[in-house]
């Protein structure tokens, strides 16, 4: 059967504009404000002669910093469950948060592949300073995208298929 690849990230970092990006539709609802994607949501992907199950792993995401993290932990453990590959995204424009390395320790000790992803580089000229910070992840090179225009998902997509 088709490879299983989720994503896994803080809420607002742009998981479901990611989703939906590689989806080619809009199947996860996005919204300035988080608490929105309601459930686990799959799309088939295919990506030149791949073909790939995504899972946007959501779920509801409340505000509070202890529910975020306890959220994010019970997220990650499932895709570690159920996923060949984790794309962890992370937002440059928040920067490096606590809760993005308690969860990569968490990635990290599956020893399940981990796609490093740092979303919202909209212009990778004025950012890219800021992506480096994302080394101190300890899960590999980040990768600069930008979900909402579309920047960097080929070089992103090459590296989660090099682990099928
Ligand atoms: P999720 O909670 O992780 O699923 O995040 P969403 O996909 O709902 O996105 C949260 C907010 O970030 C929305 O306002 C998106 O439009 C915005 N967003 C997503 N990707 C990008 C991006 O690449 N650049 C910018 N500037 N904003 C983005
Ligand atoms: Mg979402």
């Amino acid at each position: 059967s088709k490879p299983v690849v989720a994503i896994v990230g803080r809420p607002n970092v742009g998981k479901s504009t990611l989703f939906n990006a590689l989806a080619g539709e809009m199947i996860s609802i996005v919204k300035d404000t988080p608490g929105v994607t309601r459930d686990r949501i799959y799309a088939e992907v295919t990506w030149l002669d791949r073909e790939f199950t995504l899972i946007d792993t959501g779920g509801i995401e409340p505000d509070s910093k202890d529910i975020i993290l306890a959220q994010m932990r019970e997220q990650a453990q499932i895709a570690i469950d159920t996923a060949d590959v984790i794309i962890f995204i992370t937002d440059v424009r928040q920067g490096l948060q606590d809760s993005d390395s308690k969860v990569a320790d968490m990635l990290r000790r599956s020893g399940k592949p981990v796609v490093l992803v740092v979303n919202k580089v909209d212009s990778f000229q004025k950012l890219m300073a800021d992506v480096y910070e994302f080394y101190n992840l300890g899960i590999g090179d980040p990768i600069p995208i930008s979900a909402s225009s579309r920047l960097g998902l080929g070089d992103m997509l090459d590296a989660v298929a090099a682990h099928f």
